[in-house]
């Protein structure tokens, strides 16, 4: 799927959409590092020191609504997540990478993001 900027714009304007207006910078975010096809930003709510979410730039709904034809986003997101992690030298201490589906998840956001947590020894329990 090759999509312009141009054309990335004009869809994403059609959608009412948080992470739409973040990605092209109508809603203001601390932007971690943007790319062609992703955007990194702080997460407004943090559950840990670090947490930022990872976004297309395209508007695509959550993983639950995704196909075979997604998966080059699902896999770049993914990846920036594994950039980034190295960027901010926590590959080795660790991190946690979420996608949040549905109601039971909490999902608040229909925009695929991934959340990428660190910065101390994270919980796992419900
Ligand atoms: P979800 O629960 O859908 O997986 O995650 C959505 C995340 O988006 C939440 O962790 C929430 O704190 C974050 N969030 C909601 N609104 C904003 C906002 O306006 N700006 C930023 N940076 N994060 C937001
Ligand atoms: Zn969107």
């Amino acid at each position: 799927m090759s999509l312009t900027v141009e054309k990335i714009f004009v869809r994403n304007l059609l959608m009412d959409c948080l992470f739409c207006k973040i990605a092209s910078k109508e809603i203001p975010s601390e932007i971690i590092s943007e790319d062609e096809k992703f955007v990194v930003f702080k997460d407004i709510n943090p559950k840990a020191p670090i947490h930022f979410l990872i976004i297309p730039k395209i508007h695509l709904g959550p993983i639950s609504a995704l196909g075979a034809e997604d998966k080059e986003i699902i896999s770049g997101l993914i990846l920036k997540a594994k950039e980034v992690a190295k960027k901010m030298d926590i590959s080795e201490s660790g991190y946690r990478l979420i996608f949040n589906i549905g109601r039971d998840a909490g999902m608040e956001v229909d925009h695929l993001h991934l959340h990428l947590l660190a910065g101390k020894p994270l919980k796992f329990e419900f």
